[in-house]
């Protein structure tokens, strides 16, 4: 299989292209590096069935090749990321979406979407189903990726149904492990830096909001196997086990023998309260599930970031 990859740089991308060329495939992988790094796929140059293209998937994307499959993945993908560039967030989303859409059109290839649990907003539905429509705020601070996101879901039905394509849509929710960049500002290597450090762990709000973490490999398991499936609606993909953030916070804290004190500060807003996949779906149509489990997966994680 010929893949074509945006976003391979970053942290879900570099490990795609891991996957899929232990799979045997070939990849030619694309990013504009406004938030990948060189160093996730430093590892892969040379690779004989890997090329790398420095590209903005939001102009025209003239790399050569006849393309099986062909996966969206380039997005500014953390808060602080996106709240930094909020119209490249949306131009990634929309413009990008469309222009890798139409390479899959023009090869009769499969394509994929990451999109995002941010669909749902703020749920006022639990655990998170796909059937639910979501409660996102249009005009608000995080919009621009929402929006952009949910777009680009709206965006690649409008392929499918017009022009028959073969098409999936992942719902992503909060995934961590290595080459998650240590200062993006998401949670996992916020604290992960702040443990090494021995500084104060900043916990926003009160630490009552939840999130619900999946570790990469697992992730990608379930982005491969929804790229091979029939499935043409959104699938969640995330590990259904739900921790409030002050929880999470003394998980890691136990977890790297680190005693730090825990600050508390201004909730952003619009942070969703909770959140946490209905995994029923993937389980039933793709046969996956999340099989490494918190431990493993920090372990590992931290692991990466002492290495730094
Ligand atoms: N958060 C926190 N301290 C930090 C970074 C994040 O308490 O240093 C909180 C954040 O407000 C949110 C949760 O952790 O409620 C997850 O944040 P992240 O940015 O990782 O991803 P999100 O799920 O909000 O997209």
């Amino acid at each position: 299989m010929h893949h074509l990859i945006s976003g391979a740089a970053g942290f879900i991308g570099s490990h795609l292209c891991d996957r899929l060329l232990a799979d045997g495939g070939s990849v030619v992988a694309v990013d504009n590096f406004i938030t990948g790094s060189r160093k996730n796929v430093a590892h892969l140059e040379g690779h004989p069935q890997f090329q790398f293209h420095e590209l903005d998937v939001t102009t025209p994307i003239t790399v050569a090749g006849k393309f099986d499959c062909v996966w969206h993945l380039a997005s500014l993908a953390s808060p602080m990321a996106y709240l930094a560039h909020p119209i490249e967030t949306l131009e990634s989303g929309s413009t990008g979406t469309r222009n890798m859409l139409e390479v899959a059109r023009r090869d009769g290839a499969r394509f994929l979407l990451t999109s995002t649990s941010e669909c749902y907003g703020d749920p006022l539905e639990h655990p998170q189903v796909e059937t639910y429509w979501g409660n996102v705020n249009p005009v608000g601070m995080r919009s621009c990726y929402d929006e952009s996101k949910r777009y680009a879901e709206a965006m690649t039905m409008a392929y499918h149904r017009t022009y028959g394509m073969r098409t999936n849509i992942a719902r992503i929710f909060n995934t961590y492990g290595p080459r998650m960049a240590l200062n993006d500002g998401r949670v996992v290597p916020a604290f992960i830096d702040q443990g090494l450090r021995g500084a104060a762990m900043t916990i926003f709000g009160d630490g009552s909001q939840t999130r619900s973490f999946c570790y990469v490999t697992d992730l990608v398991d379930g982005l491969v196997r929804l790229s091979q499936s029939e499935e043409r609606f959104p699938v969640n993909l995330g590990n259904p086990v739900e921790l409030t953030i002050l929880e999470f916070a003394e998980r890691i804290k136990r977890l790297m023998g680190v005693n730090g004190e825990i600050v508390f500060e201004p909730l952003p807003q619009d942070d969703p309260k909770r959140r946490q996949p209905d995994i029923s779906k993937a389980r039933g149509v793709l046969g996956w599930e999340p099989r490494v489990g918190l431990e493993d997966g920090l372990r590992e994680t931290v692991g990466y970031f002492k290495g730094l």
